[in-house]
């Protein structure tokens, strides 16, 4: 059921909130993110593409304050408002849009979703900061903890997913299944930083990583993409530190032109002075770099998936 403070937060409203504020939605701006309140048509997406093996995908947002610079999912954007979709791409991690009806669209579908694959979220971080002051992806997930018994897999980069793990339990304890995936994309600050401006650190994941698994929530650690790694052989240390026995690795991929608007220079910058090479080596010398890494995770780590195959629904 839908909580008195998400009732608040997503048009209704409880009997101990000031008369004025009932009704109202939340924060219009979160740090660097605008953040637009619209209805979406539909909450469950049927899956397709690099997600075909799931029944749905569940995106509780559009965009990502998050704006990581190679994120792929800022290339699906849409028009929205007076911004075309090309405007939108190119202020990937400045605008979110809240489905303000997501909550109740969930709570309207009537047939169960038992034994249901979702994939939550295949083009948002369903934890990016705004989750902290809407609890929209909690209100769903007690939705489906409540109402069905989904096969779940929930992806993020965020460590305030482990507020969510006793709703993880629930749905297990009703005969859902649920795993979740934190990304984890390398052991450098400098390059997290450059390639994940905003995101939490990963030694603050590994710490929520380690608290899943002591919650006894299946949990799966997703180098996706594998940026250039410090020290390999103790990264791999500090991801088997964490209890975690599942991993997933991909390489990152160099299209021309796939980063986000102002952030393509900064990267190369960044990838060529960590690979040691000039900017035009480094394509080459990354995936030199990705196979030794891959070969020491192949080495040494148990149950890793790779690629597309990687991310097949684990249940
Ligand atoms: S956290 Fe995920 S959805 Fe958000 S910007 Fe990064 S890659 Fe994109």
């Amino acid at each position: 059921m839908t909580s008195p403070r998400q009732l608040a937060l997503f048009g209704g409203s409880t009997p101990d909130q000031p008369e004025e504020t009932r009704g109202q939605p939340g924060p219009t701006r979160l740090g660097h993110a605008s953040i637009d309140y619209k209805p979406a048509r539909a909450i469950l997406t049927k899956a397709t593409g690099f997600m075909d093996a799931y029944d749905f995908t569940l995106n509780p947002y559009s965009g990502c304050a998050f704006g990581c610079t190679y994120c792929y999912a800022a290339f699906f954007s849409r028009a929205s408002g007076s911004m075309t979709g090309a405007e939108r791409r190119d202020t990937w991690g400045a605008w979110v849009e809240v489905k303000e009806n997501a909550i109740k669209l969930l709570e309207r579908r009537r047939k169960p979703l038992d034994d249901t694959l979702i994939y939550m979220s295949s083009v948002t971080d369903p934890y990016q900061p705004i989750e902290r002051k809407l609890n929209l992806t909690q209100g769903l997930l007690e939705v489906l903890a409540k109402r069905h018994r989904p096969k779940l897999v929930v992806q993020t980069r965020s460590p305030d997913v482990v507020r969510d793990a006793d709703l993880f339990r629930e749905i297990v304890a009703n005969g859902g299944r649920v795993q979740v995936n934190l990304t984890v994309t390398t052991d450098d600050e400098d390059v997290r930083r450059a390639f994940e401006p905003t995101c939490p650190s990963n030694a603050k994941r590994l710490g929520a990583a380690r608290e899943l698994v002591g919650h006894g929530i299946a949990t799966c650690l997703t180098m996706t993409p594998l940026l250039p790694v410090e020290n390999a052989e103790r990264f791999v240390d500090d991801l088997l530190a964490t209890g975690v026995q599942n991993f997933i690795v991909q390489p990152f991929h160099f299209q021309s032109g796939k980063f986000i608007a102002g952030t393509r220079d900064a990267a190369l910058g960044i990838l060529a002075t960590k690979l040691d090479c000039g900017q035009r080596s480094v394509p080459g010398r990354y995936l030199e770099h990705y196979n030794r890494v891959r070969d020491t995770l192949r080495s040494k780590l148990p149950g890793l998936g790779e690629g597309k195959d990687g991310f097949k629904p684990p249940f």
